[in-house]
C-alpha cells in the first residue's frame, strides 16, 4: 500500500518536473523570438536576470558581453541622462499599473545611441522578489524620423510666421498656388478674417474673370512656363477694380518642382503699381513735350505716327501737314526774341485748336510745325489748311513797330504720297516748299492740285 502510494507519488513529480520543464523551454522559445527582446530584472536592485537572443542581437553582442558592458544592471543599461526620467516613471507607473511603458536612451557597446521602447509587467515571485518582465523594441529608426519630422514643422512654422511679418511689413499681396489640388490662397483675408482661398483655380477659369481681357494672354503665357518647369520671374498686369478703375499690379513668382520634376507650387508676391504707372506714363509723355509750346517734339511725333502707320491698311486717308511760319526771323528781329517765343506759342496754340484732339500734333523745327490727321478725306484737310491759314495771319504790334505773320503748308497723303513716316515727311515737306515758293500765306498737296475732290 505505502510503496503503492509512494510510486504514484513519485510518478507525479516526474510528470511535474516534466510539465515545468516544457512550460521553461515553451517560454524560453517565446522569449527568444518576440520581436525585439525580453529582459528579466530584478524590480529593487536593479539587478539583470534574464537576457534573450533578441536583445543581444539589438546590441550586436554576447550575453557575456551584454552583462559585463552595462554592470548586470538594468539602472545602469539606461542612458545616463534618461536614468532619473525613467525611475520617476516607473515610480508613478507602479503606482497604478501593473504595466510598466516606457521610452529612453540606451547607448550600445560601440557608444551609439539606441532608443528603446520598454513594456514591462511587474511580478511577485514566490521568494518575495519582485521582477520585471520586459519586452524592448528599438525604436531608434522611428524616433530619428519623428525628429527629423518635429525639426521640418518647427522650420515650416518658423518659415510661415517670417512670411507672415513680411506680409504684414509690406502692402504686397502674397499668392501660394498649389498645382495638384489647383488651389490659391492669398494674404488677403475674407469677412471672417481668413485667408481668402479659391478653389478650382484654374478649373473655375477665376483668373480671367479677374486680370483683365487686355493682360491676360501675357499673363497666362508666363504662368504656362512657370508649370512646366522651375521658374523665377515678373509679370504685370490689371485687375478689374471696383468703379470700373483697373489697378495694376506686378507679381514676382517663383514656381517649384517635388522629386518628379513635376512643378507642385507656385509663389508669388504682387505689388499695387498702379501709382507707379501713372507717373510713369506722365513721365514719358512728359519727355516727349515741347517745352516751351506743349505739343509733341520731333521725336515723339515720329513714333508715334510711325506706330499709327503700322495699323493702318492701305485704302485709309490720312494725311501729313508741314506748317512753317512765314517771315517769322523779322519777329525775332524787330520785337525781339522774347515776343517772337510768345509768337511762336500762339502759332501751336491756333494749330492745335484748328485739328481734332486725336490728330498728332508737333513742334518739328524752330518756327515749324507737324499735324498728323488720321483718318481724313481732301477736302477736310483742305478745308483745316484753308481755316489754319487764315488764323495764322495776324500782325504783331509793339511800340509802334508792326510785323506781320502767316503760314505755309505742305501736304502729303498716306498711300498716295507715301507709306511710311520718311517718305510722307519728305513729300510734305516739298509740298511747303512748293507753297513757299507760290508767295507763303497758302497750302499746297503734294501729289495733287489745290481744289481736287
Ligand atoms: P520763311 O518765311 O522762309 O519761313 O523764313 P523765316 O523768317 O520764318 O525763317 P526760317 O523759317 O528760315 O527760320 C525760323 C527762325 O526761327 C530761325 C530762328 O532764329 C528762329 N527760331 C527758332 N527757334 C526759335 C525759338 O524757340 N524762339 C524764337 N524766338 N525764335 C526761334
Ligand atoms: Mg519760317
Amino acid at each position: 500500500m505505502a510503496s503503492a502510494v509512494q510510486t504514484k507519488t513519485s510518478e507525479s513529480f516526474v510528470e511535474l518536473k516534466e510539465k515545468l520543464e516544457e512550460a521553461e523551454s515553451k517560454l524560453r522559445i517565446l522569449m527568444d523570438n518576440i520581436p525585439g527582446g525580453v529582459l528579466v530584472y530584478d524590480a529593487d536592485t536593479g539587478k539583470i536576470l534574464e537576457v534573450s537572443d533578441g536583445c543581444l542581437s539589438t546590441f550586436d553582442c554576447t550575453e557575456e558581453q551584454f552583462r559585463d558592458h552595462y554592470y548586470n544592471n538594468f539602472d545602469l543599461f539606461v542612458m545616463k541622462e534618461d536614468r532619473a526620467k525613467v525611475k520617476e516613471q516607473v515610480a508613478v507607473q507602479t503606482q497604478f499599473f501593473g504595466v510598466v511603458e516606457l521610452l529612453y536612451r540606451v547607448l550600445d557597446l560601440n557608444g551609439n545611441v539606441v532608443w528603446i521602447s520598454h513594456k514591462a509587467r511587474l511580478v511577485d515571485e514566490r521568494d518575495g522578489r519582485r521582477v520585471f518582465y520586459a519586452v524592448l523594441s528599438d525604436v531608434t529608426n522611428e524616433q530619428l524620423v519623428q525628429k527629423e519630422l518635429a525639426k521640418r514643422n518647427r522650420q515650416l512654422k518658423e518659415e510661415s510666421e517670417r512670411y507672415a511679418l513680411l506680409e504684414e511689413a509690406t502692402d504686397n499681396v502674397t499668392y501660394d498656388y498649389d498645382v495638384v489640388s489647383d488651389t490659391l490662397v492669398s494674404s488677403l483675408r475674407d469677412s471672417r478674417g481668413n485667408r481668402r482661398t479659391t478653389r478650382d483655380c484654374v478649373r473655375g477659369g477665376y483668373l480671367p474673370d479677374v486680370i483683365s481681357k487686355e493682360d491676360y494672354p501675357a499673363f497666362e503665357k508666363t504662368m504656362k512656363q512657370a508649370l512646366k518647369k522651375p521658374l523665377k520671374g515678373v509679370v504685370e498686369y490689371r485687375i478689374y477694380g471696383e468703379g470700373g478703375k483697373d489697378i495694376w499690379y506686378r507679381l514676382n513668382f517663383a514656381s517649384f518642382e517635388d522629386e518628379s520634376n513635376q512643378v507642385y507650387r507656385i509663389v508669388g508676391s504682387a505689388k499695387d503699381i498702379t501709382l507707379e504707372k501713372a507717373e510713369r506714363a506722365a513721365l514719358k509723355a512728359k519727355v516727349q513735350l515741347d517745352p516751351m509750346t506743349g505739343l509733341l517734339n520731333k521725336t515723339a511725333m515720329r513714333s508715334k505716327v510711325e506706330e499709327y502707320l503700322e495699323q493702318s491698311d492701305i485704302g485709309m486717308c490720312h494725311a501729313l501737314l508741314m506748317i512753317d511760319t512765314d517771315n517769322f526771323k523779322s519777329v525775332n528781329d524787330r520785337l525781339g526774341h522774347q515776343y517772337g517765343d510768345k509768337v511762336i506759342q500762339f502759332v501751336a496754340s491756333t494749330i492745335r485748336d484748328t485739328f481734332r484732339d486725336s490728330d498728332f500734333v508737333g513742334r518739328v523745327g524752330g518756327d515749324e510745325f507737324m499735324v498728323f490727321m488720321k483718318h481724313t478725306t481732301p477736302s477736310i484737310t483742305e478745308e483745316r489748311a484753308e481755316k489754319l491759314n487764315s488764323q495764322i495771319r495776324q500782325t504783331f504790334t509793339k511800340e509802334d513797330i508792326s510785323v506781320s505773320i502767316s503760314c505755309s503748308i505742305g501736304i502729303s497723303y498716306f498711300g498716295a504720297d507715301g507709306e511710311d513716316y520718311d517718305s510722307l515727311y519728305k513729300t510734305a515737306d516739298e509740298a511747303l516748299y512748293d507753297a513757299k515758293n507760290s508767295g507763303k500765306n497758302c497750302y499746297r498737296t503734294y501729289g495733287r492740285k489745290a481744289g481736287d475732290a
